[in-house]
């Protein structure tokens, strides 16, 4: 995401409370006005309800909170490729747990300091789950006793450095996605290359790397492979990202290195280590592949003035579908992705556009544990047959499309989008690819070129998806801009609330107006690279409304996991 094109994190993203409580209004509203992080603006703590708590008197906080998430054990099937090419993936699942060990570091600290001061065996796996003794899913609230707020730039930043500080020394290496920044003895700051303070991790990633590379049947794989792991030597990835544009009929493949920069919530500059294994879908990609033709005419055709869609958006862009066999670092931690655009890097999408990446296996998972259980709470009854796993599908898949569209440079000559957003651009951006994504759908089904489905199911799939997502509160980027969404929609007529049944549904006339003038919006803030109005909009409409409030506890009371946790690894292979 910041042009974040990544969403890696996927965009529709989500996160959530955890079951079994009830907000209080006041105190979402105390935490906007003091923080200036995006994440604490909506935080969304709750306490549990008595009754609640009386129907499990047995279960144990841990255990209470380990239902959060439902298991899904990550598999795919590896019998079309030869033998080097499975050994491949096995070095390659190497390589990610070394970035699941980086981003330990980045986000925490020294992982078994922590994991071996746990006794409670649920609560030690919901600190694995979340690489740390914050809970992802409730703002970062701490869960470990002992443990105060989430420094808000993690382990990037000194953890006691002002914001004021960092401003009035900051220059590019302070400021690069890929340094530490530390405090010397004399208070000045340093800035630390990532392939130095890791060094070490660092060289045995780029091993691993490099014995795939020597396996790889694919000779644009075997170049991307090789790029990446001098990459991760040196901390200069765009020539790793252009060779991993230019790779096309590769059966495997990886999204490695430091990436997307949600988990630095002070500043949103510094980038995380991440990894994900991957394993192509060839029918399934081929049937995405036509939809990249159309991305110059939607540009073309946005519903905001001229000037704010100049950018050609690339043309070598292009869409695949993918089962995951391994998830690590920051792609791990708390809510999980099920679509990725890359590269982030706007020098290389302005030359060559992005890939996007959607998830298959990770996708249905959500569907089916969540999104389904969720629509049958929440959504009136005559609506529910409109969620359907293709809309749920085609709805993430445009979201990716979506970051292509528009403009990453402001107008105002104040850089990148993602420069004068600040902490904002994150969010900004993945609401701009949701609503966008949708604008998509619709003109495409207008004109035709959408495989079946209703506009109905569309818009009624994307409602739903967003109670799914706001369930994530704040500490992702993504939930913020559900809420925003969420709340504009309500008072634009597109949603409407019945007050007896305590279900929504959708009013279709008043969608498309809706859908164009939050487009509008979005992409005006991001090409006037308003940063002021953004904060403005964030403290007016970033809370959540009462109905909306007693929605998600519905949604909570049900039972309805908020998220997925993976089993994963070789051994689930075939
Ligand atoms: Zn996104």
């Amino acid at each position: 995401m910041k042009n974040q094109l990544l969403c890696i994190t996927l965009c529709i993203v989500l996160s959530a409370c955890q079951p079994q409580s009830e907000t209080d209004p006041s105190e979402s509203a105390q935490s906007a006005q003091s923080s200036q992080t995006v994440q604490k603006e909506v935080a969304y703590q709750q306490d549990p309800k008595p009754e609640d708590i009386k129907k499990q008197p047995e279960k144990s906080a841990g255990a209470q909170l380990m239902d959060n998430y439902a298991g899904f054990t990550l598999t795919a099937n590896l019998s079309h490729l030869s033998d080097n090419q499975q050994k491949m993936v096995d070095y390659l699942i190497q390589a990610a747990k070394v970035m699941d060990d980086l981003f330990w570091l980045q986000s925490y600290g020294e992982k078994y300091d922590l994991l071996n001061s746990i006794d409670d065996p649920d609560l030690k796996r919901y600190a694995e789950i979340n690489y740390g003794p914050w809970d992802r899913l409730a703002g970062d609230k701490p869960f470990i006793e002992g443990y105060g707020i989430k420094p808000p730039g993690a382990r990037f930043y000194p953890p006691e450095m002002a914001k004021e500080e960092f401003n009035t020394q900051a220059d590019d290496n302070l400021r690069s996605i890929y340094t530490l920044v530390r405090a010397d003895e004399q208070g000045q700051l340093q800035a630390i290359p990532y392939h130095v303070a890791y060094e070490e991790a660092i060289l045995q990633a780029a091993e691993w790397l490099k014995k795939a590379a020597e396996l790889a049947e694919d000779p644009g794989f075997k170049n991307y492979l090789t790029l990446r792991a001098q990459a991760l030597l040196n901390d200069e990835y765009q020539a790793s990202d252009r060779a991993w544009l230019d790779m096309k009929n590769n059966a495997v493949d990886v999204v490695i290195g430091p990436i997307e920069t949600y988990e630095d919530q002070l500043f949103g500059y510094k980038a995380a280590y991440e990894a994900f294994v991957l394993i192509k879908d060839k029918k399934g990609s081929e049937k995405l592949a036509k939809y990249a033709q159309f991305l110059p005419r939607l540009q073309a055709e946005l519903p905001v003035a001229d000037k704010y869609k100049q950018e050609t958006p690339g043309t070598d862009s292009d869409l695949n579908a993918y089962d995951a066999v391994y998830y690590a670092g920051d792609a791990n931690a708390g809510s999980k992705t099920i679509a990725i655009n890359l590269p982030n890097d706007e020098q290389v999408q302005l030359e060559k556009g992005t890939r996007r990446l959607q998830l298959k296996n990770a996708m249905h998972a959500k569907f089916e544990k969540i999104l389904l259980p969720i629509a049958h709470e929440l959504v009136v009854p005559e609506q529910r047959k409109h969620v359907t796993f293709e809309a749920f599908f085609a709805n993430t898949m445009f979201h990716e499309v979506a970051h292509g569209l528009g403009i990453k440079n402001t107008l105002t000559g104040q850089g990148t989008v993602r420069e004068s957003l600040k902490e904002y651009a994150g969010a900004v951006e993945e609401g701009k690819a949701d609503i966008l994504g949708l604008y998509m759908v619709e003109k495409l089904h207008r004109l035709g070129e959408l495989d079946g489905g209703e506009l109905m199911d569309y818009y009624t799939t994307f409602m739903a998806g967003i109670f799914r997502s706001v369930r994530f509160g704040s500490s992702s980027a993504h939930g913020v801009a559900n809420l925003l969404r969420f709340n504009y929609f309500a008072e634009h007529g597109a949603f409407n609330y019945h007050q007896e049944s305590g279900h929504y549904s959708v009013n279709p006339e008043k969608m498309s107006a809706a859908i164009a003038s939050l487009s509008e919006k979005i992409l005006t803030l991001q090409g006037d690279g308003d940063y002021q109005a953004v904060a403005d909009w964030f403290q007016q409409d970033g809370q959540m409304s009462p109905q909306l409030t007693q929605a998600l506890d519905a949604i909570n009371r049900a039972g309805i996991p908020v998220d997925i946790v993976f089993q994963q690894g070789r051994q689930y292979l075939n």
